[in-house]
């Protein structure tokens, strides 16, 4: 690697909320360039960047409609010198929770948009960040945000629960794949445990005739069980730190 690669490159997907919006914030910091992805701006961060000089780059985007999203991304990418980066990692954290409903009752579009942003949008971005750093020198690394519910199923939650599984999977094929390629990505598909967001609120807000499961996410709440955004946050970047990272392609932070 080059004596000049000093720079790390974040590239975060879902940074205007939740956990997302508290990577964010931790991953502002020198010698870091941090390309957001999101619907909507955060002034905060961008207020943060201001004031610490550091190196943001923020893209409205709607991951629904991910194709010109990874075109992007690539030119972009494509456009960096890579010489400066010791490290390039993807982070794929948005996702969303469809109508919490028995798929009978789904709405077909409804479920589409969850499995596109929640599992088409995170291949798509991956492959366009493979394909465009697949001569850079430096650690490459792409972190999928999994959830337990990719691993077990919950009633009502089909859609969500496919593209935490699929995601899981595809990320124990990229393994396979990365590890023929030279230089090849260090990948992980991480659950980061339960946590106190918009998406929790959700799942607490279900109709309980619908949803077996939501006293549980109640008791969570209530039993001061679920994780704040920021320490989530810290816990999740702490595990893509570790120099064994991507040795699991499939992990959950709680393990850790
Ligand atoms: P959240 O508070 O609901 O935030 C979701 C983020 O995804 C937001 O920044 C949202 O941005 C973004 N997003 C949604 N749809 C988008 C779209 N079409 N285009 C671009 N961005 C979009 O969720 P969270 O709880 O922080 O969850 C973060 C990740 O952790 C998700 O992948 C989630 O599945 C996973 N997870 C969460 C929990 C939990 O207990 N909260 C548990 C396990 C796994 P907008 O402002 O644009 O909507």
């Amino acid at each position: 690697m080059p004596a000049s690669a000093s720079r790390h490159l974040f590239i975060l997907t879902g940074a205007s909320r939740g956990m997302g919006q508290a990577m964010a914030q931790q991953l502002l910091a020198p010698g870091h360039t941090l390309l957001t992805l999101s619907r909507q701006p955060d002034p905060a961060l961008q207020a943060a960047a201001s004031a610490s000089s550091a190196d943001l780059h923020s893209w409205q985007a709607d991951l629904a409609d991910a194709g010109p999203v990874a075109t992007r991304l690539a030119d972009w990418l494509r456009g960096q010198d890579a010489a400066t980066f010791a490290s390039a990692t993807l982070i794929n954290n948005a996702g969303v929770i469809p109508a919490i409903q028995p798929l009978r009752d789904a709405d077909g579009d409804d479920l589409a948009h969850a499995l596109r942003v929640g599992l088409e949008a995170p291949m798509r971005l991956t492959a366009a960040f493979l394909d465009a750093t697949r001569d850079w020198p430096g650690v490459r690394r792409v972190l999928n945000i999994s959830s337990g519910l990719g691993r077990r199923p919950m009633a009502s939650q089909a859609s969500y629960c496919a593209a935490k599984a699929g995601m899981d999977h595809f990320t124990r094929c990229l393994a396979l794949d990365e590890a023929q390629a030279p230089n090849g990505a260090r990948v992980c598909s991480l659950a980061p445990g339960v946590i106190d967001t918009d998406m929790q609120a959700q799942l607490r807000g279900a109709d309980a005739a619908d949803f077996p499961d939501r006293g549980n996410f109640e008791r969570l709440k209530s039993g001061g069980q679920l994780t704040s955004p920021d320490e989530a946050a810290l816990r999740v970047l702490a595990y893509l730190a570790r120099p064994d990272f991507g040795r699991e392609p499939v992990a959950d932070v709680r393990d850790a």
